[in-house]
This record gives C-alpha cells, sequence and structure tokens, in this order.
C-alpha cells in the first residue's frame, strides 16, 4: 500500500473534469488506493438567491435525474463501482469538505484553472477546496 489510500476527485462534468478524473485514476493505480467520485448539485435558488418568483422544484428534480446519469457514465468510463460514487446536493466546497472527512479520503483531487487577477478575486472551487481541508489537495491545471 502507498501513500495515499482513499482518493476523492470533484467531477463538475464537463470535458475538463476527464483530465482531472484521469488524473486521479491513474495516482489511485500508482498507490493503489481506492477512488471515490463526487458531483455536487447546485441548488438553483442559491445561483438566483431566492428572487425567482416560480417554483423550481421540478427542474431541479430534473437536473438531479440528469446529473445523476450523466455521473454514473463519467464513472462507468473510469471504472470506480456505484458505491464510491456520489451525488449530493449543495455547495461544491463545502460537500467535498464533508465527504472527503465522512469516508475518510487522504487526498482530494480538483480541476484549476489556474486565474488570474479580476477573476481570483471571485474564488474559484479548487481555491475553497484548499482552505479547510484536512487531508492534501491536488489541484490539476485544466
Ligand atoms: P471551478 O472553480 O468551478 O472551475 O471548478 C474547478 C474544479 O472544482 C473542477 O474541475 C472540479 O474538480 C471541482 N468542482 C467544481 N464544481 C463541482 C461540482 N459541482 N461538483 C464536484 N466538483 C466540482
Amino acid at each position: 500500500m502507498g501513500e495515499y489510500s482513499h482518493i476523492l476527485v470533484g467531477v463538475d462534468l464537463t470535458e475538463e473534469s476527464r483530465k482531472v478524473a484521469k488524473r486521479a485514476c491513474a495516482l489511485a493505480r500508482a498507490y493503489e488506493a481506492k477512488l471515490s467520485c463526487l458531483h455536487v448539485v447546485e441548488p438553483l435558488s442559491l445561483a438566483y438567491g431566492g428572487d425567482v418568483p416560480m417554483d423550481l422544484s421540478t427542474i431541479q428534480e430534473q437536473i438531479q435525474e440528469t446529473a445523476k446519469s450523466h455521473l454514473a457514465e463519467f464513472a462507468n468510463l473510469l471504472n470506480i463501482p456505484p458505491e464510491n460514487q456520489h451525488l449530493i446536493f449543495g455547495r461544491p466546497e463545502t460537500e467535498i469538505h464533508s465527504l472527503a472527512d465522512q469516508i475518510e479520503v487522504d487526498l482530494i483531487v480538483v480541476g484549476s484553472h489556474g486565474r488570474q487577477g479580476l477573476a481570483l478575486l471571485f474564488g474559484s472551487t479548487a481555491n475553497g477546496v484548499l482552505h479547510g481541508a484536512k487531508c492534501d489537495v491536488l489541484a490539476v491545471r485544466v
């Protein structure tokens, strides 16, 4: 057994997350570690600040269903079994931290755009994950 025994990769299910997930897979193989993946579905109400005068629950359910099948497809490509695939509703940074604690991972892998200047002010998921993580975090440049 190697230095890492359980790796968690955060995937936003974009093309980019393939690169991130591939890196996580390669590390898992090298360390003979278990690999888990997580996709966080963000609440629509969060994005729109609760200002939308309509019921978003049906749309939210559809988003959740679509995310579920995309995550399964994605994870199958990477040979991650269903029990190691996680779909959680919430804020990515928060949920990545809390799942990492819960399933006791020792490395979190996320993608990073390496934004500079103004864009940095808005923060990135990678930054958010790094701050407050209780284990190592690898930011894969995408
Ligand atoms: P971003 O800062 O939003 O461009 O995201 C950078 C990285 O954070 C992605 O490559 C993922 O590894 C992770 N990430 C972002 N959004 C999510 C999400 N909804 N669920 C899981 N991981 C995410």
